[in-house]
């Protein structure tokens, strides 16, 4: 296939990638990969994303506080966050949100934290890349509330909720989940999701793609999860690819 895909999510701050991240990401973005958004969980590792950036013309980052890095963070995480996103290289504030799948989360702070970086993103005028795991309620509460430009990753919803998400003007995007076996729910939401709605990621290092699952993750893998959406949709992968790219360069505001 000769037309390169975006991927709108991923980690290439992750120690996964500590052998081989600027070999890789030379190898992608020459054969397979038009651009990608590395995210950031804390404030180190958003500097770190800031830092990938510069060695690459297209590679973008979003900052923020991942829901499971809120506790222990400084005073003054959201100056932090203000002054990185002057990088024009910074595209959205991310990933923040709710997760309450491990014991020991801390509510309070993640709503917290979460509410003041949806603010942040709204006085910088940048969109934001949500994760919701086990929290479907509550995140969903505090959208309806802000209404904000973004996007909800790694969805993993219901077909319901996904025509809720879009109904409040969001986006939705999809991982290598897609592509599992047992994923019919991620299936009927996909179905659910207006093409114009809809992004690409792999959330790499992790959520490979069959036939990679298990395996590290990377950006040129984002096809697969593409194939799966052509399938669901009954267009052709390129089909999928073009208008998918499109949606991530208007929402992000990618430079051509
Ligand atoms: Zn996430
Ligand atoms: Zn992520």
């Amino acid at each position: 296939m000769n037309l390169k895909i975006i991927d709108t999510h991923a980690h290439y701050d992750d120690n996964a990638f500590d052998d081989d991240r600027y070999e890789l990401l030379s190898s992608i973005l020459s054969e397979s990969v038009d651009s990608i958004i590395t995210i950031g969980t804390s404030i180190e590792k958003s500097r770190f994303s800031v830092e990938i950036t510069e060695k690459f013309d297209r590679v973008y980052a979003a900052v923020g506080i991942h829901p499971e890095d809120c506790e222990n963070i400084p005073d003054d995480y959201i100056e932090l966050l203000k002054e990185m996103s002057g990088n024009k290289k910074v595209v959205a504030i991310g990933e923040i949100g709710l997760d309450y799948h491990y014991d020991g989360y801390n509510k309070d702070i993640q709503i917290k934290i979460f509410r003041e970086q949806l603010e942040l993103a709204e006085e910088l005028n940048l969109p934001v890349i949500i994760h919701s795991r086990d929290a479907t309620q509550d995140t969903m509460e505090i959208l309806r509330e802000y209404k904000p430009k973004g996007v909800m990753h790694c969805f993993s919803g219901s077909a319901e909720t996904a025509r809720e998400i879009i109904a409040l003007g969001m986006m939705i995007s999809f991982t290598g989940v897609l592509t599992f076996k047992n994923s019919r729910r991620a299936v009927e939401a996909c179905a659910a999701v207006p093409m114009e709605r809809l992004m690409l990621e792999t959330d790499c290092p992790y959520m490979a793609p069959i036939p990679h699952r298990g395996k590290r993750n990377n950006s040129s893998y984002t096809v697969h999860t593409a194939e799966k959406v052509a399938e669901i949709k009954g267009l052709t992968t390129e089909e999928v690819i073009s208008i998918c790219n499109k949606n991530a360069i208007s929402f992000f505001n990618l430079k051509n």
